[in-house]
């Protein structure tokens, strides 16, 4: 039986599902995702719903504004598992009549197949893994979707969904600036609501970022080549109306994403999943969550008695809160709330150190807020460490 819930204030959260399992492993990914054989769904569906009993007894608000499917690959997720998870949302928490539903898919077909049935379970926003528009780099991504696939997938979701995204990335294996502007008019001329456009990163761990140690991964841009991508991808969206609402996230008027946005903002979400993070207010106080990473351990570990949900539970000290704003806020275009940013450190933003960066040219500040100028884009991480050190 579940703790008793308790008097809730009604601020608005998200809620995250971290699917974790993939038909293949990308070899640039760092993703929480794994490869398995045999998925019992009943199990899942048993540990996602006793996993959201119990974190409606602990969150100071139910008011959901948004549900948030990730992965791994959450579209290899059966209808039925979707549905069961989006009910049980329904019964322990107060869902708006308005709440964003997302769920991230691959475009094989197996997966959009489903799209009918999750749509008819309420989901409403589908976010594609397209990652390129040529099957040569496709391949190169250890990617099992060709383009043909792609467009058939993203038709398919126009059809079903509110609003429909896709992810591409950039800044591949030899790619010139000429090809991704191709690729990126190709994009357009799909009309897209919403685009997440991403810089091929090679993260620690990853098979690529091993070929890279042995200097066998070549033709990946240096960073005056990066900065020529990111300032083309720019461009060539700002030139067909898509707001540049995100460092890489790119929305037509009313199609940016509610889930993202409240992160970004640092509202609050719980995270439900194997290695699925959180923040959350509890008795009037944030914290973060953390979930154990591996998907056996973290089922294991919500049905058993007790039910242990989190791996780690801890309140934030108002410092870190600041911190983590100011780094998440200064990806938005709106930027930074000075006024947020010295409620939630409980000290005040350095004025002195705005003027120099003001000075330097790196961020601009209207009324009370602050955003980086184009030039600090590129230099995020300076910024925030000038501000907050
Ligand atoms: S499908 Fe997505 S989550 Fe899975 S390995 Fe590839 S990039 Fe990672």
């Amino acid at each position: 039986m579940e703790k008793k819930k308790k008097n809730l204030k009604e601020d608005g959260i998200g809620i995250y599902i971290h699917w974790p399992f993939c038909q293949s492993l990308c070899p640039y990914c760092d993703f929480n995702s794994y490869v398995s054989e045999k998925i019992d769904m009943d199990s899942w569906s048993a540990a996602y719903k006793r996993a959201l009993r119990i974190s409606a007894t602990q969150v100071d608000s139910n008011l959901v504004h948004s549900i948030y499917f990730g992965g791994g690959t959450p579209s290899l997720m059966s209808s039925r598992l979707v549905y069961e998870v989006i009910n049980e949302i329904s019964k322990e928490f107060k869902v708006s009549s308005d709440a964003e539903i997302s769920l991230e898919a691959n475009p094989t077909s197996v997966e959009y197949g489903k799209f009918k049935s999750y749509s008819a379970s309420g989901v409403n926003r589908c976010s594609l893994g397209i990652q390129a528009l040529n099957d040569r780099d496709l391949k190169s991504l250890g990617r099992l979707h060709s383009v043909n696939d792609a467009l058939r997938a993203f038709d398919s979701a126009r059809q079903c969904f509110k609003t429909s995204s896709f992810d591409l990335i950039y800044g591949r294996q030899n790619q010139t600036i000429g090809e991704w502007e191709n690729e990126l008019k190709r994009a357009m001329s799909l009309d897209p609501q919403h685009l997440s456009l991403y810089q091929l990163t090679i993260e620690p761990g990853t098979p690529f970022f091993k070929l890279q140690q042995k200097n066998r991964l070549r033709g990946l841009p240096n960073d005056s080549k990066s900065c020529a991508f990111y300032t083309k991808t720019k461009e060539i969206c700002k030139n067909n109306e898509l707001i540049h609402y995100e460092i890489s996230n790119f929305a037509t008027k009313g199609h940016e994403s509610v889930h993202n946005l409240n992160y970004w903002r640092y509202g609050d979400f719980i995270g439900i999943g194997p290695g699925a993070s959180g923040r959350i207010s509890v008795n009037g106080t944030k914290h973060e969550t953390e979930s154990h990473k591996n998907p056996m351990k973290w089922l294991g570990g919500v049905l058993k008695n007790g039910g242990e949900i989190y791996s780690v539970s801890m309140p934030l000290s108002f410092i870190d809160q600041a911190k983590e704003y100011a780094v998440m806020s200064f990806r938005l275009k709106e930027g930074l709330n000075i006024e947020r940013f010295n409620s939630l450190s409980e000290s005040k933003l350095s004025l002195t150190k705005v003027e120099e960066l003001i000075d330097m040219g790196l961020i601009n500040k209207s009324h009370n807020s602050l955003f980086t100028t184009e030039k600090g884009e590129l230099l995020l991480n300076s910024i925030l460490s000038h501000l907050l050190n």
